[in-house]
């Protein structure tokens, strides 16, 4: 069988499929005679023992992995299993009422919950989310649904899953998950992006293959054309290690220009960068060859916990970013985008009927002076570590730059004050991906040190299409005429205030769209790190002039595929 979907991260991944399951048990309340009750009690009991043995075995593997305090959370789930008072309280229930043990655990744990839900105490109120993980778990077992581990298979699995959130993407463990393959998704959406920083071959948009597999089947993904092979007969494996090999090959090929300048053929210097999550996904951008940081998405650090990072902790990833780079190599580092798909639990923010239209990203850090001030401190002492510059997500008028501006300014006094070192003369500039910052470029070209295109956002908003809904994604289309004449537009206003002008949404790495971003006079290039090397050895096949004309002839064209088949035709070393 084959399954068709958006090929998210390239690379081939071959294995069995195990399947993310995390569906809640529907409980129905059933009455039963005074004997069955005790063998219910019984049945409880034997189910509360298996979850404790898997809970011990996920102690000691997070023991090993992440240290003895992250698995301390897992000891806390043990003990309410032990809990006799949680514990003593469903078997009585069980007997008195004589119900099944579901109901029963169901009902006494909502009111555990929700009393420790109303206490004071910061501590005792998240213990109410421990207890209704440990019930989660017991109530799966007690359903017949048995914890089947990766770890119970001995090679890497492809995961399954109808989503998966930025935060479970970057938790993945690359020696366990060959690859990964959802419901829903698009290339732009933010697992897909960590996917290929992470290197992890990936297809989203899958529609319902979660509700068709099962875990133990055996898949092949080809992250690149976005195709799902099901229980394969043994001459595709073969074809399909072939191709894989081939793909290695060319990885091994492109891997050679890793410290080769990034020039065209006539010798223009551009700067390729790499878009990255975390201070690991810097060590993985230099190994493919980046020369600075065009996107650092800070976010991640806010992500997957409890609680806001501290400044301290802050500072300390964007100094390590920054000396993993070395001195001179440019960072961007973009101040908290939080919203859209990517979730802060901890913030209790009101679920939005359109989060990609709400309180996100530079709005909620306007509104939040605190957690922006932490941040901009954080990054302005990072600043004497490197060439680290900051940019702003989001804004859409120059009243947000200049509100955000002040901020800082404030911040840069306190610093003064406390006589705290950093860079005065920091580089500051902004994401266009809001049509009304790309319209009005050129005012605000006037304020900033330089303008970055994001146009996994700016195609959203221009086109009125969700980044993330693969029903339409028929309609984001980074080679629409409106697109790319927003895009020329924003790259003339910088210039003409003497501004530089980088891309950091994943068009910038789209083989088909950097003749076009060339020769509109694209300063920067920032990307995925997996995109980097090809798109250096692309680079070295053009040439400057004429790019230019290619450019101004797609900008007189009408549709988004024509001007596509234009490109491929003219210059066809964007297929190979
Ligand atoms: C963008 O919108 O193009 C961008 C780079 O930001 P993000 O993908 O994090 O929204
Ligand atoms: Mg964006």
């Amino acid at each position: 069988m084959e399954w068709k979907g958006i090929g998210a991260a390239p690379g081939f991944a071959m294995g069995p499929a195990f399947l993310l399951q995390r569906d809640e048990v529907k409980v129905e309340r059933r009455s039963l005679s005074r004997e069955e009750a005790g063998t219910e009690s019984k049945r409880f009991d034997e189910k509360v023992a298996v979850a404790i043995v898997e809970l011990e075995r996920i102690r000691e593997n997070a023991k090993q992995k992440l240290g003895e305090q992250e698995a301390e959370i897992f000891s806390a789930h043990i003990l309410v299993l032990q809990d006799p008072e949680y514990i003593g309280a469903v078997k009585e229930k069980i007997q008195t009422e004589q119900v099944n043990a579901e109901a029963a655990l169901q009902e006494v744990t909502d009111s555990f919950v929700e009393l420790f839900e109303s206490m004071e105490n910061e501590y005792m109120r998240e213990r109410a989310a421990d207890i209704r993980d440990v019930s989660n778990r017991v109530m799966q077992r007690l359903a017949g649904i048995s914890e089947t581990s990766m770890d119970d298979f001995a090679e890497p699995v492809v995961l399954l899953a109808h989503d998966l959130t930025p935060s479970d993407t970057a938790q993945l463990d690359r020696e366990k998950v060959a690859g990964f393959a959802t419901d829903i998704g698009g290339r732009t959406s933010h697992s897909a992006i960590m996917a290929r920083s992470m290197e992890i071959p990936a297809v989203v948009g899958l529609r319902e293959i979660t509700a068709h597999l099962k875990t133990g089947d055996y898949l092949i993904l080809d992250g690149q054309s976005g195709i799902v092979l099901v229980n394969p007969q043994p001459e595709v494996i073969r074809e399909y290690r072939q191709k894989a090999d081939q793909y290695a090959a060319q990885q091994a090929e492109y891997k050679k220009l890793k410290d080769e300048p990034s020039l065209t053929a006539d010798g223009l210097q551009v700067e390729l960068a790499a878009n990255i999550g975390n201070p690991q996904d810097a060590v993985g951008a230099v190994r493919n060859g980046a020369e600075g940081v065009g996107l650092y998405r800070t976010e991640f650090l806010y992500m997957g916990r409890d609680t806001l990072p501290t400044e301290e902790e802050q500072f300390e990833a964007y100094k390590a970013v920054a000396e993993t780079f070395g001195k001179d190599h440019p960072i961007v580092i973009r101040s908290l985008d939080i919203g859209g798909d990517k979730e802060l639990p901890y913030l209790d923010l009101q679920k939005e009927l359109n989060p990609f239209l709400g309180y996100r990203a530079i709005r909620l850090c306007l509104d939040r002076s605190d957690i922006f001030k932490t941040q901009l401190r954080a990054i302005l002492r990072a600043s004497v570590y490197g060439n680290i510059k900051l940019m702003y997500p989001m804004i859409a008028s120059l009243q947000e730059l200049r509100a955000a501006n002040r901020v800082l300014e404030e911040v840069k006094q306190e610093l003064k004050r406390d006589k705290i070192s950093f860079r005065e003369k920091m580089e500051v500039g902004m994401m266009i991906e809001v049509p009304a910052a790309a319209i009005i470029a050129d005012q605000l070209a006037k304020e900033v040190d330089f303008f970055s295109i994001g146009t996994n956002d700016l195609i959203q908003y221009t086109m009125a299409v969700d980044r993330m809904n693969e029903k339409i994604s028929y309609l984001y289309q980074p080679f629409n005429p409106a697109v790319l004449r927003l895009i020329k537009t924003v790259i003339d206003a910088a210039h003409r205030e003497g501004k530089w002008a980088g891309m950091c949404g994943e068009m910038a790495g789209n083989k088909t769209a950097i003749p076009i971003l060339l020769g509109m006079g694209l300063d920067e290039f920032s990307m995925s790190a997996s995109s980097i090397l090809p798109a250096r050895a692309l680079l070295r096949k053009l040439n400057k002039p004429d790019m230019q004309s290619l450019a101004e002839t797609v900008l007189q064209m009408d549709a988004a595929e024509e001007i596509k088949r234009y490109v491929e035709r003219e210059v066809p070393a964007v297929k190979e």
